[in-house]
């Protein structure tokens, strides 16, 4: 499956704004934004007012990044959003955030999407008992994520849940860090969008704005 492969790091610096891509690092004084909050490269520096199409691109790259997909996924998702009823843009978020990776990072079983990726990949994931190996798998309000009984002793499984431990909850999840289970208590609602950074919650605006996305790709 193609993926993107290269810094992650480079990544936030081009979006101007921490993304938490990595895990625990990302929370230290070893975060590449803390120490360069600039673009990445040899024009990294250069100020340039940028063009709404500009501003538009860079918040789709951003959210795209975040869950760390290609264009041409990320555009199917956005055309199921589009087809369902509701605001698109809340429709799309919601699609993310209830993707299987994202649900297992979130509920502190990997320290990143990357790394939930992987664990589903390899069937280390079951859902309500049965092993799905689909990080794009939709859950459903009420499913039971759970790591597999044979797969809790894996090392980065174990750290982890340790350093999710220090982390605050997600809402709409209810998770049983001993059992290595978290119940979809709720589906994400868009007061929930404002955690997808992590700290937005404090701002004042949108670590998102989802609306920049439709309106890039309704053009
Ligand atoms: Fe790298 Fe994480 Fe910092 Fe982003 S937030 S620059 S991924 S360490």
């Amino acid at each position: 499956m193609a993926r993107y492969r290269d810094s992650l790091c480079k990544v936030c610096r081009r979006e101007g704004a921490k993304l938490f891509l990595k895990g625990e690092r990302c929370y230290t004084e070893k975060c590449a934004f803390e120490r360069r909050a600039y673009g990445p490269g040899q024009h990294g520096q250069n100020r340039r007012k940028p063009t709404p199409y500009c501003t538009q691109l860079r918040e789709k790259q951003k959210v795209r990044s975040i869950y760390g997909m290609l264009e041409k996924q990320f555009r199917l998702f956005f055309g199921r959003a589009e087809r369902e009823r509701g605001i698109t843009g809340d429709n799309l978020l919601r699609k993310l955030e209830t993707r299987l990776d994202s649900v297992v990072a979130r509920a502190g079983f990997a320290v990143n999407r990357n790394d939930a990726r992987q664990l589903v990949r390899h069937g280390h994931v079951l859902i309500n008992g049965r092993r799905v190996s689909i990080p794009s798998y939709s859950v459903k309000a009420g499913d039971v994520v759970e790591v597999a009984s044979g797969s809790r002793q894996i090392k980065r499984v174990v750290d982890a849940m340790a350093v999710a431990e220090r982390r605050p909850a997600c809402r709409w999840l209810e998770v049983d860090r001993g059992n290595f289970k978290a119940r979809v208590a709720s589906m994400p609602d868009p007061a929930d969008f404002r955690s997808i950074v992590p700290g937005s919650e404090d701002l004042d605006g949108k670590a998102i704005r989802e609306e920049l996305i439709v309106e890039l790709y309704s053009k």
